[in-house]
């Protein structure tokens, strides 16, 4: 895709701090980190949800994390904690449209966190979540 950034960063016309790379998969510094140390992993293919991504790619991505999860907390950066954050789609707050998995390392009281709507402390009865909970199980292959 030639408007994209990530397919640029893959074609080396964009430059990057790269962490890892393979066939389907690349790893680099966010450009804007939410904190040090903060992680994109990509897919090489140009897809802009994880439903039109080879399930073989996606499970990969989750196995790459948890790897570069280990080696932040192992290289002296000393995250508190570990984000894992993909947004599916604009309404989800994606704006690079190519997959890709943020690996944010956290620290307590840093700053960063969710929004939560107006009226979220309030729990739906348990009836309604069994109406949503069926509805997605008979789509569940
Ligand atoms: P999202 O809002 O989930 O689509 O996140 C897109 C992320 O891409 C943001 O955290 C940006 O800071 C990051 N980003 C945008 N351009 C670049 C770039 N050239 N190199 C590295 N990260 C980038
Ligand atoms: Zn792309």
């Amino acid at each position: 895709m030639d408007d994209c950034i990530f397919c640029s960063i893959i074609k080396g016309s964009l430059p990057a701090s790269m962490i890892y790379e393979d066939k389907d998969l690349l790893a680099f510094l966010d450009i804007q980190p939410v904190n040090k140390g903060h992680i994109l992993i990509i897919s090489r293919q140009h897809k802009e949800l994880i439903t039109e991504l080879d399930d073989s790619i996606l499970s990969r991505m989750f196995v790459l994390a948890k790897n570069i999860d280990k080696a932040i907390r192992e290289s002296g950066i000393k995250a508190e904690g570990m984000n894992l954050f993909l947004a599916d789609g604009k309404a989800a707050g994606q704006e690079v449209l190519h997959v890709h998995l943020h690996i944010i390392p956290r620290f307590n009281n840093d700053g960063f966190g969710f929004i939560f709507p107006e009226g979220y402390e309030k729990r739906p009865q348990r009836n309604e979540l069994d109406i949503i909970s069926q509805l997605i199980k008979s789509h569940l292959v």
